[in-house]
């Protein structure tokens, strides 16, 4: 490659100090340089005082008339004032503590001003002022970019580095982007939009150039995902199976519920890549309570039929319990070996749970991450589905992708992802949604309550206990903490206790041994215990259909994708259900949360106010979103563009054309360089 991939150092003016500083902004390359954008601008474009708006920036240019006068308070505070003639209007100019200005605005000089404009007064706050003609040359009538730096280097000196750079390499930038999409969506090319992204005159150019630059980074963001999913594809051959459908089908006749439409639709979707020969990497996001665990069981049970084992995944040790009490009635019934396998057995118990999966005995698997961990060997695993899948860092879906002769992989979510971040973070993956709630579900009537109210909110809990039915506490914390003021499982357990009595309360909380974990949680699902005090630990997946009520405390505390999926735990057996968030937000955000619960029951709609809230870095935690940090799309705001490049992609790679015309050159050995090196790709 040429120029562009020189190091920063051929530039004038940058030397090996300065190199090295600028590598610590990431910066080696001078096309590293001419790509670090500014992250806003200074509008320096001059205006006139009859124009400018009031409290707004503005700039003049304009000739000083009088001496300005200067006024000192206390030891480091000053206040310059003086009076400029603006194209025959006179304003006057205050500038506070720059009193080193006072010998060099000299009357009858021509200056330029910028700052906040009060057009009552007539009177501009300077923040910045341009005395020399060269500086005004180079400033004025211009949008400044403003860079981060790092320490030792200054924004003027990046500034005007990435200037020279521009002119010295500015012809290397080559075209990247197919010709026939730059006509298309009448975007302007590269190099053009390169420099104006840093120097544009007007908003509108920077603009056009930010449109083009967008483009061009989530475009080539989808080709790469897009080219990786099919490579993956022609190197990985899945399982082709055939099952007995008549015997799934009776299976799925038996279930003591009607599919809902949106199940049978993803258990064909899942079904079809059984058959295929192409390998499953299925993402199934159904919301808390879509019915995706009775899909697993169908799915494994059709694996199971095509003579292969089946493993499923979950985070905690709860779940794994309860996947396995849920899913063993179920496959057990028509023949299915089903064993647990966690991290909690006896070294002897696991022995033996390994032999079983290993001698071909065990049909099913369920368990948590020690199901990955060294020493599980399979006898043909064919089909690996992980719950919950977003609690999995990226490279435990790797390892697990690794296990047995490639087999099929679903993740499932109760996290409902916005579709622009499923396209973007899982854009490797096929995804299939389900996206209605079993027939005859209400919604949860969802209340915000302060905590002054707490008792009213305990009576509730006693009522709903006393017609039979059972409720949670949901605590954050375990311990007392002083200094945060929360409310703690033992004091709220403690005091609930005595004010229900005789209502039977339990405690669960992640510190407790596992062996009590488990009698607790079984003793709440036999409904010997009617309230459950928790921590979080019941976040994902917990099945208790008998309970009606969920109160948590302190809730603004939580974020919205798990507050939501909190409520989900109630209302699973039909009938009425609430969910009390009890909260006195501190924060604007804690307030818009409690806002969008009371407001929506949609884990869809939830979703997407929470990336609004949030951005999607933050969405998953940044680690294990697999999301990309872009330089300059947003996933927000471009969403569409994501989308129109993604389609764009996908017909680009499905022209034989991309794999030999000379137009496509570079774009095949971007592909070719990303595959060489995938380090930073899972
Ligand atoms: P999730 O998608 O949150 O894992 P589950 O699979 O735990 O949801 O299902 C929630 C509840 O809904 C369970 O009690 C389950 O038996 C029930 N359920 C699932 N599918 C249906 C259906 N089609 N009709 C009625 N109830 C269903
Ligand atoms: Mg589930």
């Amino acid at each position: 490659m040429g120029d562009l991939q020189r190091k920063v150092n051929d530039i004038e003016g940058v030397g090996a100090k300065r190199a090295e500083e600028l590598a610590r902004l990431g910066i080696h390359s001078i096309g590293d340089l001419l790509a670090h954008y500014p992250y806003r601008y200074d509008d320096y474009r001059l205006s006139k005082p009859a124009e400018a708006v009031h409290e707004e920036k503005a700039t003049f240019r304009g000739v000083l008339y009088g001496e300005v006068s200067n006024r000192w308070y206390g030891k480091n505070k000053s206040r310059l004032t003086g009076r400029l003639e603006v194209e025959g209007v006179f304003i006057q100019v205050i500038w506070f503590n720059q009193a080193f200005l006072k010998t060099k605005l000299i009357p009858g000089k021509p200056i330029v001003v910028s700052g906040k404009w009060d057009a009552h007064r007539l009177q501009l706050t300077a923040d910045r002022t341009m005395i020399s003609p060269d500086e005004q040359e180079q400033q004025v009538g211009r949008l400044e970019p403003v860079y981060s730096v790092t320490e030792g280097l200054s924004v003027s000196w990046l500034r005007k580095t990435i200037y020279r750079a521009f002119v010295q390499f500015g012809k290397a930038i080559e075209e990247i982007l197919p010709h026939e999409l730059l006509k298309e969506y009448r975007l302007m090319p590269r190099s053009k939009a390169m420099y104006l992204l840093h120097f544009p005159k007007g908003k509108e150019e920077g603009r056009q150039a930010r449109r083009r630059m967008v483009y061009e980074e989530l475009f080539l963001y989808e080709l790469k995902l897009l080219w990786h999913r099919r490579r993956q594809k022609q190197e990985e051959q899945g399982i082709v199976r055939s099952f007995d459908r008549e015997k799934l089908q009776s299976f799925i006749d038996q279930l003591p519920f009607p599919l809902t439409i949106a199940q049978e639709r993803v258990v064909q979707e899942i079904l079809t890549d059984f058959s295929s020969h192409e390998r499953m990497n299925r993402l199934l996001q159904g919301d808390v309570g879509s019915g995706k665990t009775v899909v697993a069981a169908i799915c494994l049970y059709a694996n199971y039929l095509a003579g292969f084992q089946g493993a499923m995944m979950v985070p905690t040790e709860i779940l794994a319990e309860q996947h396995f009490r849920s899913l063993e009635p179920l496959l057990g019934a028509v023949g299915v070996r089903l064993i647990s396998l966690t991290g909690r057995m006896t070294a002897k118990e696991k022995r033996e749970a390994l032999g079983q999966a290993q001698m071909g005995l065990a049909d099913v698997v369920v368990g948590t991450h020690a199901l990955i961990q060294d020493g599980v060997e399979f006898r043909s695993l064919g089909f690996v589905i992980t719950d919950e899948q977003h609690r999995f860092g990226v490279k435990q879906r790797s390892l697990l992708r690794e296990k047995g002769e490639a087999p099929d992989v679903l993740y499932m979510t109760a996290t409902p992802i916005p579709r622009t971040l499923a396209i973007s973070a899982y854009g490797d993956m096929d995804v299939s949604t389900i996206d209605e709630l079993p027939a005859g579900r209400l919604p949860v009537e969802t209340y915000w309550v302060k905590s002054g109210v707490w008792e009213r909110v305990v009576e509730f809990i006693r009522k709903q206990c006393v017609s039979g039915r059972q409720a949670y506490v949901i605590c954050p914390l375990i311990e007392e903490s002083e200094k945060m003021d929360l409310a703690n499982a033992y004091s709220v357990f403690e005091s609930i206790t005595q004010e229900l009595a005789p209502i039977r309360v339990g405690l669960l909380h992640g510190k407790m041994p596992s062996g009590e974990k488990d009698e607790v949680m079984k003793s709440f699902e036999a409904n010997e215990v009617q309230v459950l005090i928790s921590t979080t630990v019941v976040e994902v997946g917990v099945n208790v259909p008998n309970a009606s009520v969920m109160v948590i405390y302190d809730a603004d505390r939580f974020g919205l994708a798990q507050l939501h999926q909190l409520r989900g735990r109630v209302g699973r057996g039909g009938g009425a259900a609430t969910c009390i968030l009890v909260a006195d937000p501190r924060s604007e955000t804690g307030v818009e949360r409690m806002r969008v619960m009371t407001e929506t029951t949609d884990g869809f709609e939830i979703a997407r106010r929470d990336l609004e809230l949030r951005g999607p870095g933050d969405y998953f935690g940044v680690k294990q979103s697999g999301i990309p940090d872009f330089k300059i799309a947003d996933l927000i705001t471009d969403f569409k563009v994501l989308e129109v490049a993604r389609a764009d992609a996908t017909r680009l790679l499905n022209q034989e054309a991309f794999y030999e015309a000379p137009a496509y050159t570079w774009l095949r050995g971007y592909l070719d360089r990303f595959e060489k090196n995938q380090a930073n790709f899972d």
